[in-house]
C-alpha cells in the first residue's frame, strides 16, 4: 500500500466535478489498490474521510472511517467505501459543527450541515447499500461527497469569521469548550 499526495486548494482537480465509477471499473486492481490507498493516506494524516479528487483522482469515491476516541462522533464508524454516492434529506434541519480538510491544510472552520441524511451507494465490490445517518457521521458523508462535485466545505460556510488556522483552535476554541 501507498500513501498518496494530498491535492491542495489551488489544484484544478479539487475543483472539478469528478466522473462516475463504471461498473467493470471496481474488479479491475487498479481500482481495489486506490481504495486500500486511500484508506492508507487517511490514516497517515488522521482524517475521517478522503474523496478520491483529494488524491487527484477524478472518481465519484470516497472512504471514510471514525474511530470510536473521536470526541466529535457519537458513534464509531468502521471503515467504509461509498462508490457513486447519493444523499438524500431525510429532513431540513441542519447544524454548525467544525470541519477541516486535508485539501485546505491547517484551518478549522464552523459548517451548517444537513443533520439527517440517507446514503445511497455501492460498497467496493460494487454491491448497493442504502444507510441512514445523522450527526457527525452525516456530516463527514457530506464533507467527502462535496468533494465529488468540485466542492470544498468553505463553500458552504455561513459565516467566513469562524475560519481559524489549527493552532488558534486548539489555544481558544477548544480551550473554550473544555472550561464551558
Ligand atoms: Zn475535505
Amino acid at each position: 500500500m501507498s500513501i498518496l499526495k494530498v491535492a491542495r486548494i489551488g489544484h484544478p482537480v479539487v475543483r472539478t466535478a469528478a466522473r462516475a465509477v463504471a461498473k467493470e471499473a471496481l474488479r479491475d486492481r487498479l481500482f481495489q489498490k486506490l481504495v486500500d490507498d486511500m484508506r492508507e493516506t487517511m490514516y497517515e494524516y488522521e482524517g475521517v474521510g478522503l474523496a478520491a479528487p483529494q488524491v487527484h483522482e477524478s472518481l465519484r469515491l470516497a472512504v471514510v472511517e471514525v474511530p470510536g476516541s473521536d470526541e466529535r462522533s457519537e458513534t464509531e464508524v468502521p471503515f467504509m467505501v461509498l462508490v457513486n454516492p447519493v444523499l438524500t434529506p431525510l429532513d431540513e434541519e441542519r447544524e454548525q459543527g467544525w470541519e477541516g480538510c486535508l485539501s485546505v491544510p491547517d484551518l478549522r472552520g464552523v459548517v451548517p450541515r444537513l443533520k439527517r441524511l440517507r446514503l445511497d451507494a455501492l460498497d467496493r465490490q460494487g454491491k448497493p447499500y442504502s444507510l441512514e445517518a445523522s450527526g457527525f457521521f452525516a456530516r463527514v458523508i457530506q464533507h467527502e461527497c462535496d468533494h465529488l462535485d468540485g466542492h470544498v466545505y468553505l463553500d458552504r460556510m455561513g459565516d467566513m469569521r469562524s475560519l481559524t488556522f489549527i493552532k488558534e483552535f486548539e489555544d481558544h476554541v477548544r480551550k473554550d469548550e473544555d472550561e464551558s
